[in-house]
């Protein structure tokens, strides 16, 4: 029995709180808190849980949302907003006394550059407060993190190589859209790639390097290395780590748009002057473009996301692939969210469950794979995104 205040109302947020609801023996008192509270209401309304309230909160606003805590006593924040608001509601939580938890990493608004620090320098007023704050709990990051803790506890003595990689091979009828928010995710995409390689990290040109990979039940899609955050943390936490990269899949439609997109400058993100009121052109395409959580009603097809290590074990060589495939349509009949929104709510009900039950639970700031990945491993297979496994098997990369 507790009280969970979810912060943001959008793809993610309608996911995590539906499947909260599916397990109101844990979540008895839920709290939807978001800039629009309509949204809120909305996602309230698809759902028939006996003790759900919604309310609206500016979480840019660090003393809105100490009231909101103070008339709600949660006894975990959900931050499902947007990364700009990570600190704000970090900084909410230990001034009112209440353990925290998201699905992407701080990045400031005016600069597209993700990074743990800002987040990871929490770590001492957390733990001294008693307090527990959980980093990236989605699918990258959040699963990915905890397939591979899984498979360093169970499997390898060291882990050398790790790559992750995420296709969407699922087709939701639009010239173009974006799968979660489009200011975040063109930001994400359009920054220069980065990976990791003997201690040292090594950029790349935007969308340069890319090779085509074959995912299990799809075939082979092109996929691209960019940098993602769980990059920093999985290096940080398994030192054994020699090259860790990430690859993502995108269509030729896709890409020629973004490449339009950028060319004409729609994916700026600093402010310009139109009609005498300062406009950010991202901010604006947002507006314009169809919304992330309204695609799941025509969404074909399945995403697959994993992790393709290999290393040392008793001193011979293993290849390990750990991945889950999620179809658009099952996601879409459970949730009314496609797979993409599916993927990162379920796991962060399911990281907000093992903190409330207290298998979760230690006070400082921690990325999820320093916490032990078994029961999120059976809980991701109870609650909706079972997980496959294959050894020895031809990596690719
Ligand atoms: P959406 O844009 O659909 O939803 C964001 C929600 O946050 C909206 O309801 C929005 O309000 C609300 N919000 C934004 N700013 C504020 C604010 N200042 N105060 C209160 N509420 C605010 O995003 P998604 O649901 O697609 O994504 C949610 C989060 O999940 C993002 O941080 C995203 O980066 C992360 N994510 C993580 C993934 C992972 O695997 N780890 C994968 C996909 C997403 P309004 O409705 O008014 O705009």
């Amino acid at each position: 029995m507790a009280r969970v205040l979810v912060i943001g109302a959008g793809g993610v947020s309608s996911v995590a709180v539906k499947k909260m609801g599916m397990n109101e023996n844990i979540f008895s008192d839920i709290m939807i808190a978001s800039r629009t509270k309509s949204k809120a209401d909305k996602i309230a309304s698809e759902m028939n849980h006996a003790n759900l309230c919604t309310a609206q909160v500016n979480a840019d606003n660090v003393s809105e949302l100490i009231a909101l805590f103070r008339d709600f006593k949660p006894e975990l924040v959900v931050n499902l907003a947007l990364p700009y608001q990570d600190l704000t509601v970090m900084d909410a939580c230990l001034e009112y006394g209440t353990s925290y938890l998201d699905t992407a990493n701080y990045e400031p608004l005016n600069e597209a550059k993700y990074q743990y620090s800002w987040q990871w320098a929490y770590k001492e007023r957390f733990e001294s407060a008693g307090l527990t704050a959980i980093l990236g709990c989605g699918f990258d990051p959040g699963v990915t993190g905890v397939y591979t803790a899984y498979a360093a506890k169970r499997y390898f003595d060291e882990i050398h190589y790790l790559d992750i990689v995420d296709c969407n091979a699922g087709n939701h009828h639009k010239a173009f859209a974006t799968n979660f928010n489009p200011e975040i995710n063109i930001r994400e995409i359009t920054q220069r790639g980065k990976y990791f390689e003997n201690g040292e990290w090594k950029e790349t040109e935007p969308l340069s390097v890319h090779r085509p990979l074959n995912y299990p039940e799809i075939g082979e899609r092109e996929s691209y290395l960019l940098y993602h955050e769980e990059l920093e943390s999985l290096v940080k936490n398994f030192p054994t780590i020699k090259r860790a990269r990430f690859w993502m899949t995108f269509g030729e439609e896709y890409l020629t748009h973004l490449r339009v997109i950028q060319n004409i400058g729609m994916a700026r993100i600093d402010p310009v002057l139109y009609n005498n009121v300062e406009i950010v052109p991202i901010q604006f395409l947002k507006a314009v473009l169809p919304d992330p959580g309204s695609l799941g009603e025509n969404y074909t097809g399945q995403t697959s996301i994993g992790c393709r290590i290999k290393g040392v074990k008793d001193g011979k060589e293993l290849n390990y692939y750990i991945y889950n495939n999620c179809s658009h349509e099952e996601a879409y009949r459970e949730t009314g969210a496609q797979a993409v929104s599916y993927t990162t709510g379920v796991p962060a009900m399911i990281g907000a469950k093992l903190f409330l039950t207290g298998i979760w639970k230690k006070p400082g700031v921690w990325n999820v794979e320093e916490f032990d990945p078994d029961p999120f491993m059976k809980e991701l297979n109870i609650q909706g995104l079972p997980w496959h496994e294959i050894f020895n098997t031809n990596l690719e990369l």
